[in-house]
């Protein structure tokens, strides 16, 4: 009985040493998690299982799952893909996270990134009508660079139609995950106000890219729910030489003195620790930090935005909210090289390795300040 008793203690002892270094991390990185795609149907157990083993050990709160069309939607079923999640592996994910106070954040990429390569997205294989360069076909083999300017396709935000179905994709996927929150996106847009396009030809860009983002927050906001996006198409390519990838070079960027302050940027950068999220915080936005593959990069942006919040003022020490690992690759193959199933190549370019790194770095905070 005594040793059972003395178990007890040491348990509650244990939940009670974590709590506490949950509650300090909280206070030196607020949030703290990773972003990748959706599991489907078939391996949600296995991604379950890396959550209450990684995740959770890890004092991950964060989770950004891109869901777009992998869930089995009611209100348009016609926009089904495969291997869908149905709604009790859902929630059977969503009782794990809340537990264990994970927030989730689904995203639909709304926008830009409606095709990939030759094949397009779901909206528009359905929605054909919803294309912003229906002109541009999509090659059999695909290359970059082409004629065409061709990275992924966008919906027309102008079209009168388009909001009446993504609306309710996000309005679903939200509801069924209990989101508190959303990410659309929003990345890598390049067409858009397309030349061709009756409704958008001759439109300001800037203007066209902050109406469609306050037109998806005020839908979200009608039920309480935050916007988060990609921060790329907010920063200006050519002046700070960033480039087309991981910021405009067609004049979206001055798009960021238009739009409600309160929309959650996640601020991504692979190369170099740009220092992009001091840019967000003084426009007033709340940012994240977001790495992929390198864990040398990832801990250094760490440090950036410990640094930051060291450096600011109270105002704005709050608005460097923390570092969301990005992981591009499917779920399994992230888990294949986390497990050790597959050989990681060079730890350089590893998501797995860097995430290890990254959230040993963040955990060891906690204890630095015992
Ligand atoms: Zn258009």
């Amino acid at each position: 009985m005594r040793k059972i008793i003395q178990l007890l203690f040491l348990v509650a002892l244990l939940n009670l040493h974590l709590l506490n270094a949950q509650s300090k991390l909280d206070e030196i990185v607020p949030v703290r998690g990773i972003a990748i795609a959706s599991p489907g149907s078939d391996n949600l157990d296995r991604f379950i299982k890396f959550i209450n083993e990684v995740a959770i050990p890890n004092n991950i709160n964060t989770l950004i799952l891109r869901v777009d069309y992998k869930y089995e939607y009611k209100t348009h079923p016609e926009l089904r893909g495969n291997n869908v999640l149905k709604e009790k592996d859902v929630k059977k994910l969503v009782q794990v996270c809340k537990k264990n106070h994970i927030e989730i954040i689904p995203q639909i990429n709304l926008l830009g990134h409606q095709s990939w390569q030759s094949k397009v997205s779901k909206l528009l294989e359905v929605y054909p009508q919803f294309d912003e360069t229906p002109h541009v076909k999509l090659p059999e083999k695909y290359e970059w660079p082409n004629d065409d300017g061709l990275y992924c396709k966008s919906y027309c935000p102008l079209h009168p139609d388009v909001h009446g179905v993504v609306f309710d994709l996000m309005d679903e996927i939200c509801d069924v995950f209990e989101a508190k929150a959303f990410h659309a996106g929003m990345d890598e847009v390049f067409y858009i106000a397309d030349d061709n396009c009756p409704r958008c030809s001759g439109r300001d860009k800037a203007e066209l890219f902050a109406a469609e983002l306050t037109k998806i927050k005020n839908q979200l906001e009608l039920k309480g729910r935050k916007l988060w996006i990609w921060g790329d198409r907010l920063i200006d390519g050519k002046t700070t030489g960033l480039g087309m990838w991981e910021a405009s070079m067609n004049n979206t960027h001055r798009a960021i003195d238009m739009i409600p302050k309160d929309i959650v940027i996640c601020d991504w950068h692979y190369e170099r620790a740009d220092q992009t999220a001091v840019y967000f915080a003084m426009k007033g936005f709340n940012v994240v930090t977001c790495p992929w593959r390198t864990p040398t990069i990832a801990k250094t942006q760490l440090s950036d935005v410990l640094k930051f919040r060291e450096n600011s003022t109270p105002i704005m020490k709050n608005r460097f909210q923390g570092m969301i690992l990005t992981i591009w690759s499917g779920v399994d193959s992230f888990l294949d090289e986390y497990y050790g199933v597959q050989k990681t190549e060079d730890i350089n370019k590893s998501p797995a390795e860097c995430f290890r790194v990254l959230f040993k770095e963040i955990n060891n905070l906690s204890v630095v300040i015992e």
